[in-house]
């Protein structure tokens, strides 16, 4: 599981987050939500070890991430998935060839069983017919889609996911939020930013509001949506809903 304790991190001088405590059960799916700016893709960023924190730590399945040490960054790395608003699919590979390619030459795991992984995961993503198409032949749902497939097929202990339907059409929006609530169903470890309320609503353990770069509730959805303890809380998802 995920352990975050009293995190501060900045740019420059601008303090983003500040004071962030947050635990990710195994098999828990959290959403943070807040308003733009509020440091919620700047947390992801702490995460996969992309910017270092002023104060606090990242304990990840027991070993905290040590961000001098390149080999502590890797071995969390290795933990982690994240896919983000823009799909980044290699232009000149196939589908599959897009999903297979990290875990057999990056993480080195046997090709045959790679390849049985992801045929099986673009199946469940409802790509198994577009296995040998390559991404210019898709739309960006389906790409996205692929993304999803490539992103667990490294097998993460925790998948983060960032705006993953912000780039996409509205009719494709659903497709994509389908999909992941397919996956939620499984025994996956999910951390998601998204500003689509109805799905976070809807496939949430838990719910973290976040603004000014601070945690301002933790609650399963119907607390944050229906119920609001704090006033920052109700004036965020009084509009939204
Ligand atoms: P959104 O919902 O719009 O994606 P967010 O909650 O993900 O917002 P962050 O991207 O984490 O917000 O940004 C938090 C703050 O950090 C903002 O004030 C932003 O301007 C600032 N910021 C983000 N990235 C950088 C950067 N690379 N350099 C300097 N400041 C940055
Ligand atoms: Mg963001």
């Amino acid at each position: 599981h995920l352990d975050i304790r009293g995190l501060t991190a900045s740019y420059a001088n601008l303090t983003v987050l500040d004071g962030i405590d947050l635990t990710v059960e195994r098999g828990e799916i959290v959403s943070l939500i807040g308003p733009s700016g509020s440091g919620k893709s700047t947390l992801l960023r702490v995460i996969t070890g992309l910017l270092k924190p002023d104060r606090g730590e990242i304990v990840l399945d027991g070993s905290k991430i040590d961000y001098a040490d390149r080999r502590s960054l890797k071995a969390a790395r290795e933990k982690l998935a994240i896919v983000f608003q823009q799909y980044n699919l290699f232009g000149n590979m196939t589908v599959l060839a897009n999903v297979t390619v990290a875990p057999a030459k990056v993480r080195k795991r046997d090709r045959s069983e790679v390849e049985a992984d992801a045929r099986r995961l673009l199946e469940k993503v409802g790509l198994g017919d577009k296995l040998n198409a390559y991404p210019d032949e898709l739309s960006g749902g389906q790409q996205q889609r692929v993304a999803l497939a490539r992103a667990l097929c490294l097998k993460p202990e925790i998948l983060l996911l960032d705006e993953v339907t912000s780039a996409l059409d509205p009719e494709r929006v659903s497709e994509v939020l389908d999909t992941i609530k397919l996956l939620a169903s499984e025994n996956i470890t999910l951390l998601i930013v998204s500003h689509e309320m109805n799905f976070v609503r809807e496939v949430s353990d838990r719910v973290v509001f976040m603004a000014n770069g601070k945690i301002q509730e933790i609650g399963p959805p119907e607390q944050i949506f229906d119920a609001p303890r704090v006033q920052r809380t109700r004036e965020f998802t009084s509009r939204i809903a």
